[in-house]
């Protein structure tokens, strides 16, 4: 099998960072233990596990305010999601250890919406629901200041005080094929509003390449983690963008052989919390198996 490898895939530089520090507090004999990261530090069940050898506790959950109840004592560390004000003052007030791994391209977004909010408008946050992202995001703000939209059927929801100059603000890991549509929607309601693109440039690049490297295959398998935003968008992007298909792995293990009957030619990318030796064993996989001994379905 011919293997096409989607440049550039796998880790961010966010993920490296936040994995870093995470693995550093562990071997650090001075840090207060234990040492608790609030959520998954990646949306990756291998890397988790990974850091969970060295005695970090992940707590899994939606809500960052109920999860920091949990913590007793000891060092809690924030993931590169994100968290809210109120979620950082909570766990300082409790004399809590705190270490901070937000990405500075959320902290960017964050600070963004602080502007906005200083200047009057209404926020509409483009997002998932359900994510820690928007949830940290969105803790930027006054209640009731930003709404989440996350598909059209959300946008009869809306209700903005007609007072207001609208600023519309996306999360970080989204498409922007995705977002395309939902914005040109807004703006037909908000002829005003401004439109503010925080799509990560990480994530920018590996879209736009599994786009464009597409074209050379027969189909796309994406390494990536169920729960990771960004690595569902590298399969939805190859599927609507480039018109391939494309179908998202955990692990080699999740292979289906009818995938690959009749195909000469597969591209591997990754999601930016994939750890690499998952995506190097799905590549190596490819690369020795035989097309010519599958049987076309
Ligand atoms: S995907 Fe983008 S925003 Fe998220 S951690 Fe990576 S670089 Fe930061």
């Amino acid at each position: 099998m011919q293997v096409v490898r989607i440049t550039p895939r796998g880790y961010c530089y966010g993920v490296v960072d936040a994995m870093t520090m995470v693995r550093r507090a562990a071997q650090d004999p001075a840090m207060p233990r234990p040492i608790h990261v609030l959520g998954l530090i990646v949306h990756n069940r291998h890397a988790v596990a990974e850091l969970d050898k060295w005695g970090v506790v992940h707590l899994d959950g939606q809500d960052r305010l109920s999860l920091l109840d949990q913590v007793a004592s000891g060092t809690v560390i924030f993931t590169a999601h994100g968290v809210s004000p109120e979620v950082k003052e909570r766990a300082r007030a409790r004399g809590l250890n705190v270490l901070d791994a937000t990405c500075p391209d959320v902290t960017r977004t964050h600070d963004l919406i602080h502007q906005l909010v200083d200047e009057g408008k209404s926020i509409i946050y483009i997002g998932k629901k359900g994510h820690p992202e928007p949830e940290g995001a969105m803790g930027e703000a006054p209640p009731g200041r930003v709404q989440l939209v996350e598909t059209e059927a959300d946008l009869a929801d809306l209700s903005l005080p007609a007072d207001r100059p609208v600023a519309i603000v996306t999360q970080t890991t989204l498409s922007r094929w995705d977002t395309a549509a939902l914005i040109e929607r807004l703006r037909e309601r908000y002829p005003q509003a401004e439109v503010h693109n925080e799509i990560c440039m990480a994530t920018q690049l590996r879209q736009e390449a599994a786009v464009n490297q597409a074209d050379q295959c027969d189909l796309v398998i994406v390494v990536g983690d169920q729960r990771s935003n960004n690595s569902n968008r590298l399969v939805q992007v190859v599927q609507e963008v480039a018109h391939r298909p494309a179908y998202l792995v955990g692990t080699v293990e999740d292979i289906d052989p009818r995938w690959l009957a009749g195909k000469r030619t597969v591209g591997v990318t990754a999601g930016s919390s994939t750890p690499s030796q998952l995506t190097r064993q799905v590549i190596d996989f490819l690369e020795s198996y035989m097309p010519d001994q599958i049987p076309v379905a």
